[in-house]
């Protein structure tokens, strides 16, 4: 992808809905997953792995186990797949990353944050660059 190129996420309605159904069966706590597509510039989803939030706190923040990560990563690389970015639901925040997100980056995924409000039962997913304690909105589109 070119410098001046514009980057676009692009994430598939049914795996939006996945993410949602699948966060909502986890509260009150945060959910996490790995976002996977294929090794291309297109920046399309093909698919999400639920992954289990190992943090003692999970009310709060995500702590992904590195050696499920890997496993799931190394199998999903045999299939052609490769690791695009970290997916996270905020049950009572808002779809903008944490202290804690920041602190446990890495540059080179996208991190996609979901809000869950349970109170008015809306939700919104959008896509970061965490890099150097600073984050930058990465366009998300919905299809
Ligand atoms: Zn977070």
């Amino acid at each position: 992808m070119g410098d001046g190129e514009k980057k676009v996420i692009v994430l598939p309605r049914h795996i939006f809905r996945q993410l949602v159904n699948k966060s909502k069966t986890n509260l009150p706590n945060e959910s996490c997953a790995l976002v996977f597509s294929f090794p291309d510039d297109s920046l399309i989803v093909d698919r999400v792995i639920f992954v289990k939030n190992i943090s003692t706190s999970p009310r709060t923040e995500y702590l992904i186990d590195p050696f499920e990560l890997l496993s799931i990563e190394e199998k999903q690389t045999a299939l052609g797949l490769e690791l695009m970015g970290i997916f996270h639901s905020h049950p009572n925040g808002k779809a903008i990353p944490s202290k804690t997100d920041l602190l446990y980056s890495v540059p080179n995924l996208y991190y996609l944050i979901l809000k869950l409000d349970q109170n008015s039962n809306t939700t919104a997913v959008k896509c970061w660059s965490l890099a150097n304690n600073k984050y930058s909105q990465i366009e998300l589109s919905v299809l």
